[in-house]
């Protein structure tokens, strides 16, 4: 029986922190039978590949561009409050 043995360079990410065990400096990269790259944490077994991982990313990126869009919202809010006194003044019977 033979034994075929695919040896696929693998490379340590220095300072690379895997994502599930936080362990820092476990994180090989190499190329999957796609032709992906793929990240495997050789401390607790995690993958991601490189796909996997631009959805992640693009999701973080919605996520702050939708954290910055709450700013706006909580101006207009203090604008609703500053109308208050507006109609507080129309109410006051000494018109
Ligand atoms: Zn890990």
């Amino acid at each position: 029986m033979t034994v075929i043995q695919r040896q696929r360079p693998r490379r340590f990410i220095a300072g690379a922190v895997c994502p599930k065990c936080a362990e820092m400096d476990r994180l090989v990269m190499f190329s999957n039978e796609a032709g992906e790259e793929v990240r495997e944490c050789v401390s607790c077994g995690y993958t991601q590949t490189t796909s996997e991982q631009a959805v992640e990313d693009e999701q973080n990126n919605l996520a702050t561009e939708l954290a910055t869009r709450v700013t706006p919202l909580d101006g207009k809010a203090l604008l609703d409050e500053e109308e208050q006194p507006l109609r507080i003044i129309g109410l006051t019977p000494d018109a």
